[in-house]
């Protein structure tokens, strides 16, 4: 047992022997204390977008932070926030009107099941179901965990669990075995469906089609279901654009943004609403106000944070970035698809994913093992089961990538002796 007394996630501490101590980072490369310069190919878990200790984030925050630290947010307000949301209803699908701040990906899917709900009710409609998509991931706690995948994750949570309806993954070929069971949930009255737009993210970097997320929103609209999009991970240009639904050039009624709305330098999250949304719980009745609230609800200094992302995705070339990174990451993956035990290599935007060799769960032995292989090549890269996934800063070098993918050519070597 180590003399630390923290506790991590995701971490077997039975097996888990060393712990790097990242002392530093800049741009994506993170400084460790024992002195390694570690390339963070994963944008420490899909967040950072424009880089480490970006200059212009870094100095929002320490300016915010001399000005007003924090506030109540219930009947109070101020100007980081209201400059964000407003800012957010300008780039957004216009039908957004509404913005409600959180802080992770995982409350702002609850706020957005929660807003779900109470639409219909104050409708007085009696519709509750939630319908998501097989291999969804959407946050760890109790009620994101009910509309993500079942698996070793949640067994001990799963008593608790709320019922949902599950309609398959849209593989290529298989899209029509997807509308037929959301259609039918949505006949049945379904409240809303939510699911992750072009890219399964934990599920195993699972792609599909964006005329196939264009055709399950036509569906939910067909029978009023609310259409939820959760880009906490796709959102802030990830697959190519700013937002994964607009290259399905659909507006969903509730989207929910975390991880890249700060650059990933600081938690914040917000569910943004169509204005039929909020107007359901607009009334003079205190009871139908929306009862949600977090303590640090739109921190000044996490809208301070995001106030100044949105200002480097306008006053730097971000999308030509995210394009040419893309491009760097096919050829790369190209070169890596010639190896024999790479299978299904696929690219979406930034994100570039393949398997090693056969199919095997989340936890197969080979994740462990690879993660240490790239530790040891001084790589940040971890992989979920045997599915390899490269997600870099937007910043990352032509060295660094190749570097990189260096490091998994050698790591494939390795594996296949
Ligand atoms: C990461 C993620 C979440 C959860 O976000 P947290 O900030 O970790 O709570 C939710 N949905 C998707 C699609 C994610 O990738």
């Amino acid at each position: 047992m180590s003399e630390s007394a923290v506790w991590h996630p995701f971490t077997q501490h039975g097996l888990q022997h060393a712990i790097p101590e990242v002392i530093g980072a800049e741009g994506a490369v993170l400084h460790t204390r024992s002195g390694a310069k570690v390339i963070d190919a994963i944008s420490s878990w899909w967040v950072t977008t424009h880089g480490h200790a970006h200059p212009k984030i870094a100095a929002a925050i320490a300016e915010q932070a001399h000005k007003l630290d924090q506030i109540i947010f219930a009947g109070w307000t101020h100007e980081p926030a209201e400059r964000l949301a407003a800012g957010l209803r300008a780039r957004m699908p216009a039908s957004l009107t509404r913005v409600f701040f959180s802080d992770s990906g995982s409350t702002s899917v609850e706020v957005a099941l929660k807003m779900a709900l109470g639409y219909w009710l104050h409708r007085g409609e009696d519709r509750h179901r939630i319908a998501v998509m097989d291999h969804g991931y959407h946050g760890d706690t109790i009620g994101t965990m009910s509309v993500g995948a079942r698996g070793a994750f949640n067994r001990a949570y799963e008593p608790l669990l709320f019922d949902v309806t599950s309609i398959p993954f849209p593989a290529a070929g298989h899209e029509q075995a997807t509308f037929d069971a959301l259609e039918r949930v949505c006949r049945e009255g379904a409240a809303a469906f939510i699911v992750e737009p072009l890219v399964l993210g934990a599920g195993g970097m699972l792609f599909y089609r964006a005329d196939t997320l264009a055709e399950m929103h036509r569906i939910c609209q067909r029978y009023d279901t609310l259409f939820i999009a959760d880009e906490v991970m796709t959102g802030w240009g990830r697959t190519g654009a700013l937002l994964a639904c607009e290259q399905a050039d659909i507006a969903p009624d509730i989207l929910c943004l975390s991880k890249g709305i700060t650059g990933g330098a600081i938690p914040l999250a917000v569910t943004m609403a169509s204005e039929p949304i909020f107007a359901a719980h607009y009334s003079t009745d205190r009871a139908q106000m929306f009862f949600h609230s977090s303590s640090y609800t739109a921190n000044p200094i996490a809208c301070a944070a995001a106030n100044a992302n949105l200002a480097i995705w306008d006053e730097e070339p971000v999308i030509e970035r995210i394009a040419a990174l893309g491009e760097r990451q096919e050829r790369y993956l190209r070169r890596t698809a010639a190896h024999p035990l790479v299978r299904n290599p696929r690219r979406l935007g930034t994100i570039a994913a393949f398997e090693v060799g056969d199919a095997e769960g989340y936890l197969s032995d080979l994740a462990p093992q690879m993660l240490a292989m790239f530790r040891e090549r001084n790589v940040l890269l971890r992989p979920l089961g045997n599915t390899v996934y490269v997600m870099p800063p937007y910043c990352i070098t032509d060295d660094e990538l190749g570097a990189v993918y260096d490091a998994v050519s050698e790591v494939l070597d390795c594996i296949a002796g």
